[in-house]
Parts: structure tokens; C-alpha cells; sequence
């Protein structure tokens, strides 16, 4: 049977490219980042090349990089770490409801700690308005943090003209953007954001690694602490094979972007006409019009979206329901929820995303499959008459 895999938000394969890239950092390079020994100054010449071309890459000076282990470490860090350095200043956060739970979580971290935090809605296409985010902020607020394209329904924020509104306020702007990379272009001198969050696996780099842009002047408490790595922001020794993959990865993703952009995105688009036209009740989930493509995201009212996946896992297609990290957990998707989707019509979501390795075949084969499971979980229901 062949494997399709449509669950490209949740991680991609490491592209071959990539893992060339960084054996000669496990084989032969191997040193400690940080020893002055020719060991620790070979490995310290890959950390440094890659650190100067993602900076290159993004618009942003090297001193602006700071590695880490990934999206989430990165999303726990801007919050408590802006949070705990500001705290004589204020104690008030502003973030949304669809938010990704490293960034929810650590707010509700923050909550029991004696911060205050806003939890912005969104409308009914998970768009965050910067209205609202205008409107909340207090003179106690030293961050807002809203992320900039949603993992489970592909909605891309405002997050230019919120930046602007932080900037004006004398507020630091944090963004999640581990959604973005390869797919919309980053210029970070053409933006205001004051911190920005990545991550490696999900743009066909390695797992584990990852960083997060700070503007220069902006200061954050560290949240590990120790050897005082990464200019004492981010204590611990330095994953340098795992670094270099990610440049590679992302050098590879900026030239591929246009390919990415096109192909992927009509893929996902014909997956959505297919899936329209042959299967009744079907809510699209996302933006019409301010959306990454190839996030495909649907609710099929009267069939559950846990059995979905797994009728969908039988047949060789690996979708997701919901957002990975709550998949296990029968809660319907908090994202879906804020956009306004009752409880029952949102358990029956199921996120298709696309990416480099699928096909035309790809999309066929799973059209017919899902109308195949769709009507049979319908026709056993005793929820669903149409
Ligand atoms: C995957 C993801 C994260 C977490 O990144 P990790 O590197 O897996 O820790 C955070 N935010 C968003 C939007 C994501 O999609």
C-alpha cells in the first residue's frame, strides 16, 4: 500500500539535502560550540555561518538569532521570558484563543503566577482583528503575542499592522510564525515585530531545533539558565548539526518557495473542489481570500473525526483531526471553537495539509477514499439523515 502523507503542520520528512548537510557535524565536527580548542572552534565556524545566513535570509542582524530546541521552547520563552523581565512595568499579556498551546499554556502558566492575560476572539474565518488588539492594550500590558498563520486552519493574521499598533503603544509583539517558513517571504526590517518564533521540523529540517528573533534593545528574562549559551539567553550546549540542517532547510525552502507556492497550493486547491463537489454537508474551515493554501481543514458533519483518521490510517493516509498536540484528547479543536463552530460540528474536523512529496494521484486517491469513509460513518450514525 502506498503511505500518503497529508499531515505536513505537524512535522515534514527532513529532506535528504539537509541530513548531507549536517553529518560532517556529527562525524567530523563534533566539538563543543563553546571550547576555545580548534574542536570547539570548528564546530563554533558551522554555528556561525548558519546563524549569519538565516539572519541574511530573514533581514535581521546575527545577534538577533537565538537557537533553541524548537517552536515551543521558543513560544515559552518570548512570553514568560517578556513577562518576568517587565513585571515592575505591568503584569498584563494580550494573546488570542487559537493560539498554539505552547503559547496558551504559558499564559496560563503566567495566570497562576498573578499575571493578567486577555485571550482576544477571532471571527468566523480565525482572523484576529487589530481592532481588538488596540483596544486591550492597558498601560499595565507589556506583551502582545499573536501568531501568524494558524496551524490548523492556515489563516494568516494581520501581523503587520498589529506590530504597528504595539510599536506606537510601547509594546513588545511577539509572533509565532513556525507556519510561515517557506511559505510566506519574512523581511524583518519591513516589519515591527519585536520577536518572532521557529521551528526546523516543519519546514523539512531536523527535529529539535529551532529559534527565535530578538529585535536588538528588547530585553527577555532567560528561562534556562546555566552556561550562559546564546549570549546568555538560552543556556545549554549548542545543537550545531542540528543548526546547520536548518539553514540548509530553510535556504532550500526560500528557493523553492515559488514551486512550493504554486504547485502545493493547487494540489490542496483541487483536493478542496473534489471534496466539495462529491460529498454533501462539508463546512470548509479557514479564510477565503488570507489563508496558506495548502491547509486544507474540514468539518464533515455526522461522521467523528477520530474515526476519520483512523479509517483515513487504514487506507495508507495520514491526516490529522484537530491539532496534533490535543489528537488522543476527544475535545473539539479550541481553534474551531473560537471561530464559532458549534461543539458537534467541530468533533468532525479533519486537517489535510500538503506539502514538496505529494502528488495529483495523491489528492484523487484521497478524495475517493474520504467520500468512501465519510458515507459510511454517516450511514451508521444515528446523528446523521440527510
Ligand atoms: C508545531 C508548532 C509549534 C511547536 O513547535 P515545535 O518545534 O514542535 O516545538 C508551535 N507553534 C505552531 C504554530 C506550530 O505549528
Amino acid at each position: 500500500m502506498e503511505k500518503i502523507y497529508l499531515d505536513h503542520n505537524s512535522t515534514t520528512p527532513t529532506d535528504t539535502r539537509v541530513v548531507e548537510a549536517m553529518l560532517p557535524y556529527m562525524n567530523e565536527f563534533w566539538g563543543n560550540s563553546s571550547s576555545l580548542h580548534l574542536f570547539g572552534r570548528e564546530a563554533r565556524r558551522g554555528l556561525e555561518e548558519s546563524r549569519d545566513k538565516i539572519a541574511s535570509f530573514l533581514n535581521c542582524r546575527p545577534d538577533e538569532i537565538y537557537f533553541t530546541s524548537g517552536g515551543t521552547e521558543s513560544d515559552n520563552l518570548a512570553v514568560k521570558g517578556t513577562a518576568f523581565a517587565m513585571r515592575e512595568k505591568g503584569r498584563h499579556i494580550i494573546t488570542s484563543k487559537i493560539e498554539h498551546p505552547a503559547i496558551l499554556e504559558s499564559c496560563e502558566f503566567l495566570e497562576r503566577e498573578g499575571f493578567d492575560v486577555t485571550y482576544l476572539p477571532v471571527d468566523e474565518y480565525g482572523m484576529v482583528s487589530p481592532d481588538d488588539v488596540k483596544n486591550a492594550i492597558r498601560d499595565d500590558t507589556t506583551l502582545v503575542s499573536i501568531m501568524y498563520v494558524n496551524n490548523e486552519v492556515g489563516t494568516i493574521q494581520p501581523v503587520d499592522e498589529i506590530a504597528e499598533i504595539c510599536i506606537d503603544k510601547g509594546v513588545y509583539f511577539h509572533t509565532d510564525a513556525v507556519q510561515v517558513a517557506g511559505r510566506i517571504p519574512v523581511d524583518l526590517t519591513k516589519t515591527n515585530v519585536t520577536m518572532m518564533s521557529t521551528s526546523a521540523h516543519k519546514v523539512y529540517g531536523p527535529k529539535g531545533v529551532g529559534m527565535i528573533f530578538v529585535r536588538s534593545g528588547a530585553h527577555l528574562m532567560p528561562w534556562q539558565t546555566g552556561g550562559h549559551h546564546e549570549n546568555g539567553l538560552r543556556s545549554g550546549t549548542v545543537n550545531v548539526a542540528g543548526i546547520v540542517g536548518y539553514a540548509k532547510a530553510m535556504e532550500i525552502a526560500i528557493s523553492e518557495m515559488d514551486e512550493m507556492l504554486n504547485r502545493v497550493g493547487t494540489l490542496a486547491e483541487t483536493f478542496r473542489m473534489k471534496i466539495e463537489e462529491s460529498i454533501a454537508d462539508v463546512k470548509f474551515n479557514g479564510h477565503p481570500t488570507e489563508r496558506v493554501k495548502s491547509t486544507v481543514n474540514f468539518c464533515f458533519k455526522g461522521a467523528e473525526g477520530e474515526a476519520l483518521i483512523l479509517n483515513l490510517d487504514m487506507k495508507g493516509i495520514g491526516a490529522s483531526s484537530g491539532s496534533a498536540c490535543t489528537s488522543g484528547s476527544t475535545e473539539p479543536s479550541h481553534v474551531l471553537l473560537a471561530m464559532g463552530v458549534p461543539p458537534e460540528i467541530a468533533q468532525s474536523s479533519v486537517r489535510f495539509s500538503f506539502g514538496r512529496s505529494n502528488t495529483l494521484d495523491h489528492v484523487e486517491y484521497t478524495a475517493m477514499v474520504v467520500k468512501e469513509v465519510v458515507d459510511r460513518l454517516r450511514s451508521m450514525s444515528p446523528f446523521y439523515a440527510d
